[in-house]
């Protein structure tokens, strides 16, 4: 019995260490959530989705089951993670698959304000510190869900994403220890930060000068950030999109300026879920990641040809290691013999970055359990 129970820890992911650089891509099934764990155990949740949270949605059943709300499976992974409080949330943009979505399922909040779901369920069973997002004074949606989070942020506090500063989000327990780690704010809006300084520049014309038709999406409005840690490169940049479509303009390709200001990354998170717009040729050529995250969760996610563009070998030489979290089974169908080319097509995808930052591992949990063994381990990679 003890050599069993012996084995079952050793299934598991290995508890962060003090220098250690973790980022989980958590596998929900609704949307996508990201937790960060940063060298001196300062934490930050990026996005908390919960799309038709606590109902049954066709292709989309969440992980790892129905038993809770997606929000509080976030909740406890975060808990199972060894975090019992995240200094820093971050909502890439205001969409219900990265914020959350009140549904019949959705409990009052204890004040009674809003609702709880994704976000505000996440921070109704772990504190959140700062609570950021793209403000709200460009583009503000009109719609429920939005005055829903707007309710809980007003509640909670809030604060706008500062574009180009890296002062923003720090490490709050021992800073001076890591002088090599650091987030950057590289969009929000679309103001870019420019790669100098704190510069920033502007990508979108005034709204004023646009036909309603090319008005920046809230996907365009998406946050980026960077995480530095040593020679190490990781982004996250939502849901913002590379390939505009046909026949709209080209500042629409928010993923190209982006790729313009950070250049090389070791890992980049995949935006759109790999939807029909995103990873624009450029955007991936510029980057050239070694590892590549791909945050699935619906029957679209990816499509073929962002999956292409992604596993190409013409864009950029060595691996493209992709790590998908959750490619449902008629999305594997039709994509074809590219979806046996993932490294991983279901899963928590876990990225632990060595202290310093020379090297990293990927980890694959499974994401079909509370228990979340380890089911398969990649690297270590150097960092670039
Ligand atoms: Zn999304």
């Amino acid at each position: 019995m003890l050599a069993a129970a012996a084995l079952v820890l050793a299934a598991t992911l290995s508890p962060w260490t003090p220098g250690t650089l973790d980022i989980h891509q958590i596998s929900t099934g609704r949307g996508n959530a990201a937790l960060c764990v940063f060298p001196d155990g300062t934490t930050m949740l990026v996005d908390a989705g919960a799309a038709a949270d606590g109902q049954p949605m066709a292709d989309t059943e969440p992980r790892p089951n129905a038993s809770k709300r997606t929000g509080e499976w976030i909740a406890d992974y975060v808990k199972q993670m060894g975090v019992e409080r995240l200094d820093y949330a971050v909502l890439t943009h205001f969409h219900s698959d990265h914020m959350g979505q009140v549904t019949a399922a959705s409990p009052a909040s204890a004040s009674g304000a809003y609702k709880r779901t994704g976000i505000s369920d996440v921070a109704a069973l772990v504190p959140i510190g700062s609570l950021i997002d793209r403000g709200y004074t460009y583009l503000e949606p009109d719609d429920a869900q939005f005055k829903n989070y707007e309710a809980f942020a007003k509640e909670h506090g809030s604060e706008a994403l500062r574009v180009g500063r890296n002062d923003q989000i720090v490490l709050k327990r021992e800073p001076a220890k890591y002088p090599a780690f650091e987030v950057r704010n590289v969009a929000a809006n679309g103001v870019m930060w420019t790669g100098k300084g704190e510069s920033t520049t502007t990508i979108f014309p005034a709204l004023d000068q646009l036909a309603a038709e090319d008005k920046p999406s809230e996907n365009m409005c998406s946050i980026g950030l960077r995480i530095r840690y040593g020679k190490f490169d990781w982004f996250t940049g939502g849901d913002m999109p590379g390939v505009p479509d046909a026949g709209a303009p080209e500042w629409q390709s928010v993923e190209n300026a982006v790729a313009k200001a950070i250049g090389p990354t070791d890992v980049h998170v995949v935006n759109h879920h790999g939807s029909i717009d995103p990873e624009s040729a450029f955007f991936l050529a510029t980057l050239r990641s070694t590892v590549i995250v791909l945050p699935a969760w619906s029957a679209t996610h990816p499509s073929q040809d962002s999956l292409k563009r992604m596993m190409t070998q013409r864009l950029y030489p060595g691996p493209h290691d992709i790590f998908a979290t959750l490619v449902r089974e008629p999305t594997k169908i039709s994509i074809g013999s590219r979806a046996g080319q993932l490294k991983a097509d279901h899963g928590h995808i876990v990225i632990r970055v060595a202290p310093g930052g020379e090297s990293y591992q990927v980890f694959v949990l499974d994401d079909s359990t509370p228990e979340r063994a380890v089911l398969a381990t990649f690297g270590p990679y150097a960092a670039k």
